[in-house]
Formats: C-alpha cells, sequence, structure tokens
C-alpha cells in the first residue's frame, strides 16, 4: 500500500499527518501529490467533497513553499466563508511542524482592515472567497506576482454561485508561469470553459469517474402526493431511529418553513439559510456538528463547507433545480469510507426529473415504499429495548429504592414486566400510528411498483367524502357533478370516488390528499349551480346502504401539516391520545434528554433582524 512517503512528502508533513490519524492517501491524494511535487504542468482534478481533495492540492504545495519569502506563493479559492475557514484550518493543521509557515483565510461578510493586516505580515498561503479576493486584489493590498500555485476549489460551485467575473478577473491578474489547480465535482460546459481559456495543457485526473457520484452512496425515491411530502419526511425520519441527515430544500422560505415544522413538531432540527446572520448559521452548523441537532434542514449554498463526514443520509425534501446539484447534495454522505444514502421525496410528476439524475452519477435509484406506521413501530420498539439493554444501571443509588419496588410488583413475572415497561414508552408509539394511512403516491401504487401489502388499490380509506347542497331537481347528474369537480382546479387528474345523487343534495368522494383544496377551491370560486349558490362540506364516511344524513365534522387526514404541542421530551409525546392524521406528530427519537447525545434543542426563528 502507498504511504505518504512514498508521494514525495517530508518527515515534518508526515508528523502531521499521523497526528491527523490520515494512515494512508486516498486515491486522489496518491495521484495528485507526487504530480504537482514534481511538475508545474496545469491540473484539472474530478474529485467530489469528502475524497481528501483538500490534502490532495494542499500538501503538495505546503511541501514547496519557500517560507524564507514573505510572497504570497499559492492561492486558493473557494465558494463559500466556511469552505474557506476549513481549507485554512487543514493547511494550519498540515503545516504545523514547518516552521514560519503562514496562512489566512479571507472572505466577505468579516472586517477586512484585520485581514489586511494579516496579509501585510506576509502570508504564504491565501484562502479566500472570489468576492474578497477580488477587493483585496483592487486595493492592492493582495499582491499575486509571485504566486507560484492557483486552486480553484470546488469549481463548479463557484460558477454555480456567481463568481465568474470574479473568477476571470483573478485569472486575468495572477502571473502567466503559475501552476493552477482545479478542483471539481462535476464538469458543465462552464466548468470546462474555465480550463479550457486560462490552463495550459492541464493534466487530467479523476478519482472515481468524471461526474459520477461516490460508489458509497445508495439513492432511494419515494413518491407521494404534494401534500403528503411532509408527511413523508416525518416518517423517513422516524423509521430511521439514529438519523443524522441533512434535509436540502431549495428556497430560504421552504428551509425555514419545514425546519419550523420539524421543530413545532419535536424533532431535533434547525434551519440554515442565508437569511441567518454568520453567527447564527455558525452556532447552528456547531450544534449540528455535536451532534445536538439530527436533522439541519438547508439550502445548498448555506451548505456548502460544513463538514461534516458521518451524515447517515441525505434528504433531498425537494429536488435542485439543477442537476449538479443533486450530486453535491448526495456527495455529502458516504464520506470517508462510510456508506450513506441519498433519498429524493417526489411527486410523481416530479419522477421525470429522476431519469437525467441517474445519467451523471451513473446510478439507478431505487422506488422504496414510505415506510408504515408497523414498521417505524417495530424500530422504534427494537431501539427502545437497545436502550434497556445498554442503560447503566447506578447500583448504589437505586439500591436503597428496590426493596420498595420489588414488593410493589411482586406478583408479575418476568414476561408481564417486560411487556409493562416496554408498554410504558410504546403505547404511544402504537396510538401514533395507528390507522396511519399509505402515504405513498396512488400513481406509483397503480403502475404496479410495489405489490407489497401496500401496494392494494386506493379505497375509500384514502377518500374524503364531501355533500353538495344541490341534487336532482337542479338538474344535477354524476356527469355534470364531475364537471364541476373539474371546474374548481383541485388537482390534475384528481381521483373521484363514489358519487350519489339525491333529490335536494349529493354526496362525492375525493382523494382525501386534496381534502382541504377541495373545500377552499369552491369556497373561493364562490361556485354556483343553475342560479343556486354552491356548498360543499365534508360529511362522514357512508357506513350502511344509501343516504348518509347531512354534513358532519370531518375525519382527520395524514399529513394535515401541523399541530399544537409536540413532545414533551425524553422521547415521550403528550398525549397518548394523538394520532398522525390529526397533524402532531411523534418525534419519535427526536429529542434526547441525554445532552451529551442529541440534546434537546430551542430556537426555531432566527432570522437575520
Ligand atoms: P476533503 O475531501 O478534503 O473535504 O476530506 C474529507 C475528509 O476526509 C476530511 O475530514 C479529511 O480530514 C479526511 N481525510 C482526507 N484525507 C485523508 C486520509 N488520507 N486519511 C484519512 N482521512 C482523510
Amino acid at each position: 500500500m502507498t504511504t505518504f512517503k512514498d508521494l514525495g512528502l517530508n518527515e515534518n508533513i508526515i508528523k502531521a499527518l499521523t497526528d491527523l490519524g490520515y494512515e494512508n492517501p486516498t486515491e486522489i491524494q496518491e495521484k495528485a501529490i507526487p504530480q504537482v511535487i514534481a511538475s508545474k504542468q496545469d491540473l484539472k482534478a474530478f474529485a467530489q467533497t469528502g475524497t481528501g481533495k483538500t490534502a490532495a492540492f494542499g500538501l503538495p504545495i505546503i511541501e514547496q513553499i519557500d517560507t524564507n519569502s514573505n510572497d504570497t506563493q499559492a492561492i486558493i479559492l473557494s465558494p463559500t466563508r466556511e469552505l474557506a475557514l476549513q481549507i485554512a484550518k487543514n493547511i494550519e493543521e498540515f503545516s504545523k511542524y514547518i516552521k514560519g509557515l503562514r496562512v489566512a483565510a479571507v472572505y466577505g461578510g468579516a472586517n477586512i482592515d484585520e485581514q489586511i493586516r494579516k496579509l501585510r505580515k506576509g502570508v504564504h498561503i491565501v484562502v479566500g472567497t472570489p468576492g474578497r479576493t477580488v477587493d483585496l486584489i483592487n486595493r492592492r493590498q493582495l499582491k499575486l506576482n509571485n504566486l507560484q500555485w492557483l486552486v480553484l476549489d470546488e469549481a463548479d460551485e463557484m460558477l454555480n454561485m456567481g463568481f465568474k467575473d470574479e473568477l476571470d478577473k483573478i485569472l486575468e491578474v495572477t502571473p502567466e508561469e503559475k501552476q493552477t489547480l482545479l478542483f471539481s465535482a462535476t464538469f458543465p460546459r462552464e466548468v470546462e470553459s474555465i480550463a479550457k481559456n486560462y490552463m495550459h495543457k492541464p493534466i487530467e485526473l479523476t478519482s472515481g469517474e468524471k461526474n459520477k457520484g461516490s460508489d458509497q452512496v445508495s439513492h432511494q425515491y419515494y413518491v407521494v402526493s404534494e401534500r403528503n411530502r411532509y408527511a413523508a419526511l416525518k416518517r423517513i425520519a422516524d423509521v430511521n431511529t439514529d438519523i443524522y441527515s441533512i434535509v436540502f430544500c431549495r428556497t430560504r422560505r421552504e428551509t425555514q418553513e419545514i425546519a419550523d415544522k420539524l421543530i413545532k413538531d419535536g424533532y431535533n432540527a434547525d434551519a440554515l439559510h442565508g437569511d441567518l446572520s454568520q453567527a447564527q448559521r455558525d452556532s447552528v452548523m456547531e450544534k449540528f456538528r455535536k451532534k445536538h441537532l439530527q436533522l439541519l434542514v438547508a439550502t445548498d449554498v448555506a451548505a456548502r463547507g460544513l463538514d461534516v463526514n458521518d451524515l447517515t443520509h441525505v434528504i433531498n425534501h425537494k429536488l435542485p433545480d439543477q442537476i449538479e446539484s443533486y450530486t453535491h447534495r448526495s456527495g455529502r454522505t458516504g464520506r470517508a469510507g462510510k456508506e450513506g444514502i441519498s433519498i429524493a421525496i417526489v411527486t410523481a410528476r416530479e419522477k421525470g426529473k429522476l431519469r437525467p439524475i441517474e445519467r451523471i452519477i451513473g446510478k439507478k435509484f431505487v422506488s422504496t415504499p414510505v415506510p408504515t406506521g408497523k414498521e417505524i413501530c417495530q424500530n422504534q420498539l427494537l431501539k427502545l429495548i437497545d436502550k434497556v439493554h445498554d442503560i447503566k444501571v447506578n447500583e448504589t443509588e437505586i439500591s436503597e429504592f428496590l426493596p420498595s419496588i420489588y414488593e410493589k410488583l411482586e406478583g408479575l413475572d418476568r414476561e408481564e414486566l417486560i411487556k409493562r415497561f416496554v408498554s410504558i414508552e410504546f403505547n404511544s408509539f402504537l396510538s401514533y400510528y395507528e390507522n396511519a394511512p399509505d402515504l405513498n403516491d396512488s400513481d406509483q401504487m397503480r403502475s404496479g411498483r410495489d405489490n407489497d401489502s401496500r401496494g392494494k388499490r386506493r379505497d375509500d380509506e384514502n377518500m374524503t367524502r364531501f355533500f353538495i347542497n344541490i341534487g336532482r331537481k337542479d338538474k344535477l347528474n354524476p356527469a355534470r357533478l364531475i364537471g364541476l369537480i373539474n371546474d374548481q382546479q383541485i388537482a390534475k387528474n384528481i381521483e373521484i370516488g363514489q358519487i350519489e345523487i339525491l333529490d335536494t343534495f349529493s354526496f362525492f368522494e375525493l382523494d382525501k390528499n386534496y381534502t382541504e383544496e377541495t373545500i377552499s377551491n369552491f369556497q373561493q370560486n364562490d361556485v354556483s349551480f343553475e342560479g343556486r349558490g354552491v356548498n360543499v362540506e365534508i360529511t362522514e364516511k357512508k357506513r350502511t346502504g344509501r343516504g348518509g344524513g347531512g354534513p358532519r365534522r370531518r375525519n382527520s387526514g395524514d399529513g394535515g401539516g401541523n399541530n399544537s404541542g409536540g413532545r414533551s421530551g425524553g422521547g415521550r409525546r403528550r398525549s397518548k391520545d394523538r394520532k398522525e392524521g390529526g397533524g402532531n406528530s411523534s418525534g419519535f427519537g427526536r429529542k434526547r434528554s441525554n445532552p451529551g447525545d442529541f440534546g434537546a434543542n430551542k430556537n426555531s426563528r432566527r432570522r437575520k433582524g
């Protein structure tokens, strides 16, 4: 097996790597390090995040820095402040035994004068975001005339974020004879054009296939209706009892909304997006790194530079607009040799977006049914049992209470005791998911993808029955009623169930996922029929025979959004009567009372003032 020594690195660097626990080089390091040490040829490297690319470009540069000079010899450009700081920290760690080597990170949103002061002392390696770097060049505070290495890290992301002009400017002012190292996870046209315009006959390195996703990541998708997207997210979190995941959203608003809902529903979650101040973002990231949060709801941009290696899942609450972003998102899991799962929650209509992504990642998405209440209960129960098994008993403290406890429990045998102790926690799980509906989208069911017990045809369980105050006397017939329903544009191809036309009023059934839309669309459209104002209300399901009485209270539906309450902490919900369909959440396994572990989370809203 190749060692770092074989790659031509000096003892001081190897000592630092040993301190960091790096035993052997990763594939990209093995290829890039000797190349950059031996040759001044430009280099274009395909490298996903998590492949060890920072050391791949950092180590050979450190190896060659002349610490007797005060010149800036290397500049590393990165898309975000977080990533710049991370790279600078890595470089400091790699070079800690090299006397006099100076590194500085320069980035926007921080005091420029302090950064200038640091640069004036002579910094050998500058790590910068493109905007601030240009600013410092324009102020003549960052002098690059003796630059030897220019690294473009995550070049695709920098271009995605609109830094094209800044990159052009920096590339133009740096000396011709420097060596340019370009690292990118994907190679869309824009990246290729940077390489073409500014690099001279670059050597190409790839670790894994270019533009392809990591082998360590498997990709799953769940098809649900729009209404059930959030409920599906919760079930995914509930069934994976030790989930540690970034939930990606497309907009800041969506990010905050989902995070707020999760927090309200008792999950250890928080939001990370650009509306937060830098201090707020730092605090959220720190909590997530320390695993005080299990679910980090984030936008693509805000999550960049968050160095977390052991995510169990990446969840695409919504797929990104740009296909390449999916590679970046999914690349956040399956890092440093670990396996990970990238999940896409899609509606039937969004399913078409998966195919082009599959082409890019070179892998197939696996259709996965949304977990049933039973599966969730089973996983939660097993987790509870593991917890009981592993709990440390404080023998000294508990001993004085034991005699009276034994006395009280006298007469209960082992089986009975186990059942009762477990039921303390588990009854609430059972009642929460009792009668929990199937969240899989009916279109998927009909296409026969899932042929297990959940694949059965939609029946009246999935329908809401409505009362409508018009009937035969108003010249209503089934065809006209269907026309009237379609006119309300509730949802495309909405499923209509049983229709019952009576003399002065009628009943119809519709996909219960659109219950609220049905009511509100009829109200908002101010519908009239044959001169009569139309009124639609939810009515109880027909039980026997014909007829069915007037409007009554609606049945609760799943995924009906929000709730009150949440959890009282420590893994227990307040009311045993709550149901998923009622809009309350389980939050199973979310809030944990052990502060060293996944501690309770407090703040929800923290928008920048
Ligand atoms: P990067 O792709 O540079 O963000 O690195 C991903 C993670 O892998 C970081 O946490 C690094 O500290 C770690 N890492 C990089 N190279 C090695 C190595 N050769 N051995 C062990 N860990 C490494």
